[in-house]
């Protein structure tokens, strides 16, 4: 965490929850106290996008997100939705690039470049997910893996304050697996430094990078202390009431 770079923290409630559960999940947010420096993001299915951002219309500080969205602006894309529709819905995010839209629906870089360079046209701020594979890990090409997704938004990305880079290690997704917050301030502080080398100092030292990967109410306050953890995409936890604590985790 780091006193310029205002805390993040992103719920993916993926294809989980109904009208009621999840109504009663803004609930608990706009009953609740948040710190108020940091920026809460929640990202329900799409179905629930409209009524989720009008309950929480009235909450500073708390924004609703597409889990996903397609490049294409309309069209014969049967399931799909486009940036204006996640606009018109009260979305002012979209996260892009998560390991299950690249490993289970087969997402490619270059496909998750295109997505990049319309959702930042449209006007919403990307969540622009990375990671590798256990198997990446373990060969030593973590970096090469994150460096390949990494350039592909580099090469969409105009203005990187529209952008939100989320590290997270598909191994540590839904597993209970957390990486350890040595493992993920190392990974943190080496897609900082490309960033660096790669895009400039500036837009290093400024763009939050948030650590996703089993993150929950008890692990949360020690990643968060780590100086290039910028706050967290939170999967499971956010369904839970413990997605309060890990908001006020610095408080
Ligand atoms: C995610 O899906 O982005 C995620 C981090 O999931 P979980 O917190 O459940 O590991």
């Amino acid at each position: 965490m780091s006193a310029e770079r205002k805390f993040f923290v992103g719920g993916n409630f993926k294809m989980n929850g109904n009208l009621e559960s999840l109504t009663a999940i803004a609930d608990r947010l706009n009953s609740s106290e948040l710190d108020a420096n940091v920026e809460v993001v929640i990202a329900p299915p799409a179905c629930y996008l409209a009524s989720l951002s009008s309950q929480l219309a009235q909450k500073e500080n708390v924004n609703v997100s597409a889990e996903n969205v397609h490049q294409a602006a309309k069209g014969a894309f049967t399931g799909e939705i486009s940036c204006s529709m996640a606009l018109d819905c009260g979305a002012s995010y979209a996260i892009l690039g998560h390991s299950e839209r690249r490993h289970v629906f087969g997402e490619t870089n270059k496909q998750i470049g295109e997505k990049t360079k319309a959702t930042l046209a449209a006007g919403l701020v990307v969540i622009a997910c990375i990671g590798e594979k256990g198997e990446d890990r373990k060969s030593g090409n973590t970096m090469v893996v994150c460096v390949e997704q990494l350039t592909a938004y580099k090469d969409n990305v105009e203005d990187w304050s529209k952008v939100v880079i989320a590290y997270e290690p598909v191994w540590a997704i839904g597993t209970g697996e957390v990486a350890t917050p040595e493992i993920a301030q190392e990974t943190h502080l080496n897609i900082r430094s490309w960033l660096s080398d790669n895009v400039s100092p500036e837009v290093a030292a400024s763009v939050r990078i948030i650590y996703g990967g089993s993150v929950n109410g008890k692990n949360c306050k020690e990643l968060a202390s780590q100086p290039d953890i910028d706050g967290f995409l939170v999967g499971g936890a956010s369904l839970k009431p413990e997605f309060v604590d890990i908001i006020n985790c610095d408080c």
